[in-house]
């Protein structure tokens, strides 16, 4: 666990909660190591991330992140900076895979910018290349030109290998899903696209025939999304299309404060990947130490957790469902508050899901 800065520490505590519950009501003892990691480390260490707790995440089964960051930190130099620790351990780990979920709970589901009927019960996964394409691919810069202009260059670059084993993961979750994978690029105006549909089929064919397969062009997936988002289960896609994609997914459900995420790396011979689970909220300093935030985005990721990691697919299910029903109940922290509903501090809602992890069990 490496709960790191402002908000961070917060919803951390609530997922300590849960685990805790876990442990005493059915028997799933973890092995937790907790460690400083950002502007926490920064301040005790003079790094954001120590070489002693990268080690320990390369070694974990799941990495538990909480947010990195806050206004005291703005000066340090760019490498010593919090945010350095999560593209550090994104590196070192090769966290290729981002899993972004976009989960419309039933009560959220007013909350929405689209008409609730679009989004009630939907339940779709991007997964992202995330180490990959234009954001690394060289060459790459801004260049001064002869005639006294200038000239910005980004290369969108992906090997075959890059694009089968992110590939994999999706076919594979999808499995364990509705069996659907939209594979998502612009293989009508792009080489390294057309490249993306040829190495995908490929995994697909000889792999994964037992999983339906459809290609969708990025523009058009960009659409569907919120035309009639339902029609979705996996989609799979590069990093830049990723980037954009998991985004408007996301929004489709309303609030930072509800979105989870996973980061996966290479399967072992074990079977075993490296993982990193955090929310895709920041440290919101504006509102740390105040009791208001929703640890539900840290909660949903330990349930990726459980889900992924630790095949614990059950408690994964049961956690999401004492979530829904805690919503359904009328609960919201102020991220999400609603008229007529109750709302309450980061704790008291952390208090209400370990509360309706006991009913849905007793
Ligand atoms: P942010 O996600 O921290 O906050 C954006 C807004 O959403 C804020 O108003 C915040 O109060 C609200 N918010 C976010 N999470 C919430 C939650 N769980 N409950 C209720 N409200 C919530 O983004 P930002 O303000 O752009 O960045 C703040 C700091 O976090 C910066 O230092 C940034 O670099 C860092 N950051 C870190 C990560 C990470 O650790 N993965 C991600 C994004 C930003």
């Amino acid at each position: 666990m490496l709960p790191g800065d402002g908000i961070g520490p917060e919803a951390m505590r609530e997922v300590r909660r849960v685990i805790d519950w876990l442990d005493r009501r059915r028997s799933i003892s973890f092995d937790i190591d907790e460690g400083l990691v950002g502007g926490a480390s920064y301040e005790a260490h003079g790094t954001p991330l120590t070489d002693e707790t990268l080690e320990k995440a390369m070694r974990t089964d799941a990495v538990l992140f909480g947010a990195v960051g806050g206004p005291q930190w703005d000066n340090v130099d760019f490498e010593l900076r919090p945010e350095a620790a999560l593209l550090r351990l994104r590196k070192e780990m090769d966290l290729f895979a981002n899993l972004r979920p976009a989960i419309c709970f039933e009560a959220l589901a007013k909350a929405s910018s689209l008409k609730p009927e679009l989004v009630s019960g939907l339940d779709i996964l991007i997964v992202r290349e995330l180490t990959g394409g234009v954001y690394f691919g060289e060459p790459r810069g801004i260049e001064n030109m002869p005639n006294g202009d200038r000239r910005g260059v980004n290369t969108q670059v992906y090997t075959g290998e890059e694009i089968r084993r992110v590939a994999r993961v999706a076919f594979d979750l999808a499995r364990k899903r509705n069996n659907l994978v939209h594979s998502s690029e612009k293989a009508n105006v792009m080489e390294s696209g057309l490249l993306w549909r040829e190495e995908v089929t490929k995994v697909h064919d000889t792999e994964f025939p037992d999983v339906q397969l459809q290609h969708i062009l990025a523009d058009n997936c960009g659409m569907q999304l919120v035309r009639e988002p339902k029609q979705f289960d996996v989609i799979v896609t590069d990093n830049l299309f990723g980037d954009m994609l998991s985004d408007v997914a996301a929004m489709l459900t309303g609030s930072l404060g509800m979105l989870p995420s996973a980061a996966l790396g290479m399967r072992d011979a074990q079977g075993r990947a490296k993982a990193m689970y955090e929310p895709v909220h920041g440290s919101a300093p504006d509102i740390a130490g105040k009791g208001l935030a929703n640890p539900i985005a840290t909660i949903l990721s330990f349930g990726m957790a459980l889900r992924y990691s630790y095949d614990l697919p059950e408690e994964a299910d049961l956690l999401d469902k004492a979530i829904e029903n805690v919503l359904a109940g009328g609960l919201r922290t102020a991220d999400i508050m609603q008229p007529g509903m109750a709302k309450v501090s980061t704790e008291v809602m952390g208090d209400a899901i370990v509360r309706e992890l006991e009913k849905l069990t007793a």
